[in-house]
């Protein structure tokens, strides 16, 4: 049989690689790190998450919950690791990034069907490919993978948050608690009054930017948009956003609050704190200045500070297969962001589809489809709807791209509980 040359050891490469080795399938998994990072990458292990610790929601009835069912039906490394090294996040799935790259790094490692090499990869290998090298590509194979499908790239601008020192905060003006949840201890919680939060945000608007080369008006993710630009939008918009104080009370004095600016832990020690929503382009001195404005940050220091990168991805609805290999030469399939997936979730996701494809071809001559009800079936399916293909743009995993139910439900909630458990069923059917 043909060489298996997985590129990059993200989240979904090193998804890629351990569907094939369940598969019994032998495959090298090149990865440039350490002899080369991308701007954002600073660790050499495998899955870095670069920005938010999160893997979002485990609220019944979300999507990212239902997308979590999938991927755990179809054994995500992803998933089993980050339940090892999660650290309290409310309702959502957060990791201490260290230990969850480190783990994750170890088990492939330790896998004997997952050759690991250390190795930038500039041109297109032979035999079977699989290109998982993330929205940070470096620069010589992104011209060639752009030069072997023929087509401009696409890109977006997306920004990391800053990080803290938890023994920098002042713990006089900060208080744990969750949204709705005055018992826990999930958010450090930083309050503003009107005044202070005014004064904050007429320093944000006004602050200086980074220089984003020849971009003027860079296009942003939604999902992740920078605060500063949020805060353009309007003088209360980040108060409906990641500074909405509702259901947030002092347990202390039981105060309610103008606006809240939460931190999350970021390992279990609680010695490092992620600014939730703050992900940002402010030169480092504007950080600093502007975010200690916040009345408990006051004497912040910064473990890592915001940046904004260039995120590319390719024309997928126009070059890939339904099964995410190149129209053009069907031995080249690409994997993860790089196909316009978005996040960390969807990113491994798209991985484990593609390991799972292959698997079932090689090993069991069996054509696998997703069902188009799950949301791993309608994110490749939205990928690769050539309809797309002329305003493509990345796409995270959400109920809009699933099939509408035989039966509409007038409730959101109801509606998507139901979206979630029919998705489900009908994979884990497929996988029977
Ligand atoms: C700045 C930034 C912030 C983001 N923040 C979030 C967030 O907060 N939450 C979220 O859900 N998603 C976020 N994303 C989006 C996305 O989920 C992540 O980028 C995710 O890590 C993508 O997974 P991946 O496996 O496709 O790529 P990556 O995780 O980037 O993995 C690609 C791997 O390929 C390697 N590689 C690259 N080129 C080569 C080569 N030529 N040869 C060998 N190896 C190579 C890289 O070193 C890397 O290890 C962010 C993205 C960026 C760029």
């Amino acid at each position: 049989m043909n060489e298996i040359s997985v590129v990059g050891a993200g989240l979904a490469g090193c998804e890629v690689a351990w569907q094939l080795a369940r598969f019994n399938l032998d495959v090298n998994l090149y990865e440039m790190k350490p002899k080369n990072f991308s701007k954002a990458h600073k660790s050499e292990n495998f899955a870095e998450l670069v920005c938010s610790n999160s893997f979002k929601s485990t609220k019944e009835g979300s999507a990212p919950l239902m997308l979590k069912k999938e991927m755990q039906l179809l054994n995500s490394l992803t998933l089993e690791v980050a339940e090892k090294e999660k650290v309290d996040a409310g309702d959502a799935l957060a990791v201490d990034r260290e230990r969850f790259s480190k783990e994750l790094t170890k088990r492939i490692l330790a896998n004997e069907k997952i050759n690991v090499i250390r190795k930038e990869i500039k041109e297109i290998p032979d035999g079977l490919v699989i290109f998982a090298t993330g929205p940070l590509t470096s620069e010589s194979l992104t011209k060639c993978i752009l030069k072997k499908i023929g087509k401009e790239e696409l890109y977006f601008f997306d920004a990391i948050a800053p990080i803290v020192y938890g023994n920098s905060i002042n713990y006089e003006k900060a208080f744990f608690a969750s949204r709705n949840d005055i018992s826990s201890k999930d958010y450090l919680n930083c309050p503003m009054n009107k005044e202070e939060y005014l004064n904050f945000y007429e320093n944000l608007i006004n602050a200086k930017t980074a220089n984003l080369h020849s971009f003027d008006k860079p296009k942003v993710f939604q999902g992740c948009m920078p605060i500063e630009i949020m805060a353009k939008r309007g003088q209360d918009t980040m108060r409906f956003g990641p500074l909405k104080p509702v259901g947030i009370v002092n347990p202390k004095t039981n105060e309610k609050y103008y606006s809240i600016v939460q931190l999350r832990k970021e390992n279990l020690e609680s010695s490092f704190f992620n600014i939730v929503g703050f992900q940002t382009n402010l030169t480092y001195s504007e950080q600093k200045r502007v975010f200690r404005l916040i009345p408990a940050l006051e004497n912040a220091e910064f473990l890592r500070y915001g940046t904004m990168h260039k995120n590319i991805f390719i024309n997928s609805p126009s070059v890939l297969e339904k099964d995410l290999s190149l129209k053009e030469d069907g031995r080249i399939f690409f994997a993860g962001q790089i196909t316009g997936v978005e996040g960390y979730l969807e990113s491994a996701a798209c991985g484990i589809a593609v390991g799972k494809i292959l698997g079932e071809r090689l090993k069991n001559n069996k054509e696998f489809k997703f069902p188009e009800t799950s949301l791993i079936g309608s994110l490749m399916r939205y990928i690769t709807n050539e309809e797309n293909a002329s305003n493509f743009q990345p796409m995270n995993a959400n109920f809009g791209i699933l099939p509408s139910l035989d039966e509409p439900i007038k409730g959101k909630k109801e509606r998507h509980i139901k979206l979630s458990k029919r998705g489900v069923l009908d994979l884990e059917e497929a996988l029977k």
